[in-house]
């Protein structure tokens, strides 16, 4: 029976996350985790904080984890700002950051929690379209706007976007807030970091969700002037005034303190990507150009449903969209050798 409060939970549309079946067994590839695991260090920082004080409520300004990571990117600690993910991290920009009464221009397609975020907020959310090889063209964001969010790499396509057409996005908005979301920079990108000090206006999203496998942890940063910096930290403290739990913040840290396991990680993952990549370009797929840890491929004769499905009857899981411009894409995520051997050869048998 409807209760009057029906037509609220109705207009809340909700973000679906990918899924996380509980079967084992299965090879998952579906999510975008990193199949290597996180550094042996960030296991042994966190069993050392268990052993310590969870009694305690964890450190509000995170000042030791911002320290790390501002000095791995060469910024000041004013300029970093930790959230629980970055999913938390945009949730926090749509709220404090972008101008509402105007549309905020993302690409479609992209991150699917974009147009959620405006959903919840209550503000408008105005999808650009990709060209037709799937890249942002940064002539379509010289528009009236009230903010711009895109991943670099984008997701789900996997291509990316050269910094000097970041650069041309940047200088066409210079009183709007544009947020690069570099969830995927890692495994092959180049990060818009290194550009904060030279456009006030530029917001930059990392997670350690991907290349420093830890999603489980839930780490997310953004990096910019200072003063977006403190108008995020006002917004966060009035939800909750600790950024991240004890064993998050040293996870975290002693993950940005494992310079050689990252490289490693991010290496494995980008060698598996290519070596992927043929092998599906070789059973008649189209695989676009990717700078991340998954691939968005379509069969040339194939429709994307039936290979997701025939691929589930064997064990392993990729994901379908089924919106209309790319419902015959498959987005794989790169598992381990192992894994993306059972992918060809479960591929090569359909
Ligand atoms: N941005 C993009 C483009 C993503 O694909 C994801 C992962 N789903 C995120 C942000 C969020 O990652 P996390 O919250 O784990 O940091």
């Amino acid at each position: 029976m409807s209760k009057f409060w029906s037509p609220l939970v109705n207009s809340l549309v909700p973000y679906v996350p990918g899924e996380q079946p509980k079967m084992a067994n299965l090879v998952k590839l579906n999510t975008n985790e990193n199949p290597f695991g996180p550094s042996p260090k960030v296991i042994e920082a966190i069993q050392a904080e268990l052993n310590d004080s969870l009694r305690l409520y964890p450190d509000p300004e995170g000042e030791s984890l911002r320290q790390t990571i501002a000095g791995y990117h060469s910024v000041m600690p004013e300029q970093v700002f930790l959230g629980n993910g970055s999913d938390e991290v945009l949730a926090h920009i749509f709220y404090a950051l972008f101008q509402h009464g105007q549309p905020i221009l993302f690409p479609d397609v992209t991150y699917s929690f974009y147009p959620v975020y405006c959903g919840l907020y209550n503000i408008e959310g105005k999808k650009v379209p990709l060209t037709d090889s799937f890249e942002i063209n940064p002539e379509d964001y010289k528009q009236p706007n009230g903010g711009i969010i895109f991943p670099n790499p984008n997701a789900p396509t996997g291509r990316y976007l050269g910094l000097e057409h970041v650069e041309a996005i940047l200088k066409a908005n210079p009183e709007r807030v544009v947020v690069v979301d570099e969830a995927y920079v890692d495994f092959g990108g180049e990060s818009a970091i290194k550009l904060v000090d030279q456009y006030s206006n530029l917001l930059v999203s990392q997670t350690l969700s991907k290349a420093r496998s830890l999603a489980g942890l839930r780490v997310g940063f953004a990096i910019g002037h200072p003063e977006l910096i403190e108008a995020l930290n006002r917004v966060k403290n009035s939800f909750n005034s600790y950024p991240l739990d004890r064993l998050a913040l040293a996870g975290a840290k002693a993950a940005y303190e494992d310079e050689a396991w990252f490289q490693k990680s991010c290496k494995g993952v980008i060698s598996e990507r290519e070596r992927v990549t043929k092998a599906l370009e070789g059973l008649n797929f189209e695989v676009l150009p990717s700078k991340a840890n998954f691939i968005f491929t379509r069969h040339r004769e194939k429709t994307g449903e039936s290979l997701s499905k025939a691929l589930r009857e064997q064990g392993i899981i990729v994901r379908h969209f089924s919106k209309p411009r790319i419902s015959d894409f498959l987005r794989i995520t790169i598992g381990t050798p192992e894994q993306n051997d059972a992918l060809i050869t479960g591929l090569k048998f359909l």
